[in-house]
């Protein structure tokens, strides 16, 4: 089955006075698909994601969100949210605190948001007893789980994920790969993901868009991408995961 597009890119275009960071893409992400889009670094991959978070705005094309366009909606407006490199953790917060954020913000008393946070926890993975604990005190993987609680408490549509996992070593990378797997999974939310490794994408993704030079050059399920490379740009690319 054929799951209905919630984001179409039309023509998406970003320029900074001479330079075009992002050059007319066209896309279509389905509901619930883990997308990643790859590429070298300075391809235009993070321009590209804060234009769909509304941490920018086009300067040429339409984004739409289930046919709305959301070009200028600034990222507060929108019912989605990003999850950042650094993770972005009140360091020296709890756990609950830090997932009950969103949920502080928005006026919830402290037992609903008490009540939700917990159920987060439980979807998670992440022990009842946490609750209280230091985000200093948790593992790389808990700190993630912690990231992913506070993210779904906005209930968002979308999630977006710029590099999590490029500053973490190999052995947890890899953990983490796997996890984020599993709660995309058991979320059923949709995830576009950037990174600049493709090994990482290949892991993860439903399907895959190679950015090159502000382009999209290809976008394909990872095993067409590995199978047939649309071009020496792309095959190189896949080269570097072998
Ligand atoms: P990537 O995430 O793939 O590394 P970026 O989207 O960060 O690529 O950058 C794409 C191009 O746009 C680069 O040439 C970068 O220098 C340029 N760029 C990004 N942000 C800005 C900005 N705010 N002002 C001017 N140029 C920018």
């Amino acid at each position: 089955m054929i799951r209905p597009s919630i984001l179409d890119l039309k023509g998406v275009t970003k320029q900074f006075g001479g330079l075009t960071a992002v050059d007319h893409i066209d896309l279509q992400v389905r509901e619930g698909e883990f997308f990643t889009i790859v590429g070298p670094s300075g391809s235009g991959k993070t321009t590209l994601l804060r234009m769909l978070a509304g941490m920018e705005s086009p300067t040429g094309g339409d984004i739409l969100l289930k046919g709305e366009r959301i070009n200028d909606v600034p990222a507060n407006k929108r019912p989605t949210c990003m999850v950042f490199q650094s993770l972005a953790l009140f360091p020296h917060r709890t756990v609950g605190e830090n997932i009950e954020f969103p949920l502080k913000i928005r006026g919830q008393a402290p037992a609903a948001r008490r009540e939700r946070c917990l159920q987060l926890m439980r979807q998670l993975r992440l022990p009842e007893n946490y609750y209280g604990k230091s985000v200093t005190k948790c593992s790389g993987g808990e700190r993630q789980r912690v990231a992913l609680a506070r993210a779904l408490a906005y209930d968002p549509q979308i999630l977006f994920f710029d590099e999590p996992l490029s500053a973490i070593d190999y052995k947890l990378r890899k953990t983490l790969e796997k996890e984020l797997k599993d709660i995309h999974r058991e979320t059923g939310k949709t995830f576009i993901y950037i990174t600049h490794s493709l090994e990482e994408a290949m892991v993860m993704s439903d399907r895959i868009g190679v950015m090159r030079a502000g382009k999209l050059v290809q976008v394909g399920t990872p095993n067409e991408i590995y199978t047939t490379p649309k071009d020496k740009f792309v095959s190189e690319f896949m080269g570097e995961v072998n």
